[in-house]
């Protein structure tokens, strides 16, 4: 077994390290839900200060020019593509993921006319779900259908438009092979459509390499812009050179927008994604946050979070009716560790309040989440530490640890 010193030493020469002290993480908390929400960066509260009592306190509406606020949803798509394996201007950051896969799942079945199936996992994070049917609602005859990944193949024939799938598992945290099912997925004719909210910041995602047609994802897990903070979507270069049409579309995808016209003309490339002004503190709190990123080596983070996962399924392994989900396989694997336990709820909810927070989702996974920029080997050790004497102490069993609240 792993000793608590062999975790010093680990942390001792950890090459990200330094940035531990870019997060404003309260005393005594192990932060394991960054997968969920990720910590504050210090850096956070100061920028977002300056553009609330400076840019909009004191500058008022000059700041949509002299501030950038224009500009600003290009500017961090710019800022996020090298985190993705874009170009500069395949990324926009905008709405929510959920309404950007409204639009590009539009946009997708109207590049492919004579196909009106959509298919999705499902198992995936129910939204993305929710969302193909509201889309597929819309146009003639389409239909979403849902699959497991592994079964993809035989479901991709001459009527499939497009194809959903999370790069990672939001509850397994399983890792999709993205590169081998864009291939084959366009192979049948099909368009391939990314969810990387759990796999951005969290390991090196290569859309542009893959040829990956587009994505989505959130900027409030492993890039730590805050609760609420602004999606991103994706949209191969070749696509948007043939004028791609989103649904969604209001004066900020419109090619003059303060000419007021009353025909909508959408602008030339990634723009025509846009819809509504952007939410600016939102985007401000999600630029410091990039502000860390830009400095980071997205080849340490990856060694790094399979270094503490490998560590935290070793120490966890064989406890009393624990059961590791996620797969062993670092290629199958994302960032997170999912044990199933039958009382899962009250497991969770009895660590936190020793100061380890992990989540849960229904009906039996608990989730710890492994943020390589702020979570350090020796919180792993303590984490797996206090999980085994939660489950041999049985605490869990009183019954403050099984009342519910609204987000679990
Ligand atoms: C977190 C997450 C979302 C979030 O959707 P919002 O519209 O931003 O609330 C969507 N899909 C997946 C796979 C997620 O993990």
């Amino acid at each position: 077994m792993v000793t608590r010193e062999e975790c010093a030493a680990l942390d001792a020469v950890d090459p990200l390290a330094a940035f531990r002290k870019e997060f404003a993480l309260p005393d005594g908390v192990v932060y394991l839900d960054g997968n969920s929400l990720g910590a504050l960066p210090v850096r956070t509260a100061e920028r977002v200060r300056q553009v609330v009592e400076e840019e909009w306190g004191r500058e008022l509406i000059r700041s949509w020019n002299d501030a950038g606020w224009f500009e600003q949803p290009y500017r961090l798509g710019r800022r996020i593509a090298p985190l993705v394996g874009a170009g500069p201007e395949e990324v926009v950051v905008c709405d929510t993921t959920s309404v950007n896969l409204f639009k590009v799942l539009v946009a997708a079945l109207r590049l492919r006319p004579g196909r009106r199936t959509v298919l999705g996992d499902g198992e995936a994070f129910p939204t993305d779900l929710y969302i193909a049917e509201g889309a597929t609602g819309l146009v003639e005859g389409a239909r979403s259908v849902l699959v497991r990944p592994e079964e993809l193949d035989r479901h991709l024939d001459g009527d499939v438009a497009a194809v959903v799938l999370s790069h990672v598992d939001y509850r397994t945290g399983e890792l999709l092979d993205l590169p081998g099912i864009t291939a084959r997925v366009q192979a049948a004719g099909a368009l391939m459509i990314w969810d990387v909210c759990h796999s951005v910041g969290a390991l090196p995602v290569e859309l542009g390499a893959a040829g990956a047609d587009f994505a989505v994802g959130c900027t409030y897990k492993y890039l730590n812009g805050g609760p609420g903070s602004p999606a991103f979507l994706y949209v191969a270069e070749r696509h948007l050179a043939t004028g791609p049409r989103q649904p969604l579309s209001g004066w900020f995808g419109h090619a003059r927008p303060f000419a007021f016209e009353p025909g909508y003309d959408p602008k030339p490339g990634i723009g025509r994604f846009l819809t509504s002004s952007p939410s600016l503190l939102g985007q401000a709190a999600l630029g410091a946050s990039l502000d860390v990123w830009e400095r980071v080596d997205p080849a340490a983070v990856r060694a790094k979070s399979l270094a503490l996962t490998d560590l935290f399924i070793g120490l966890v392994e064989g406890l009393d009716g624990i059961e590791v989900v996620t797969p062993r396989e670092h290629a199958r694997r994302g960032s997170q560790v999912a044990l199933r336990h039958a009382d899962g709820y009250p497991v969770v909810q009895a660590l936190i309040a020793r100061g380890v927070i992990g989540d849960f989702r229904a009906p039996d996974l608990m989730r710890f989440g492994f943020t390589p920029l702020y979570v350090s080997y020796t919180d792993v050790w303590d984490a797996a530490r206090e999980l085994a004497e939660v489950l041999a102490g049985g605490e869990w069993r009183e019954e403050r640890f099984s009342r519910r609240g609204e987000v679990t």
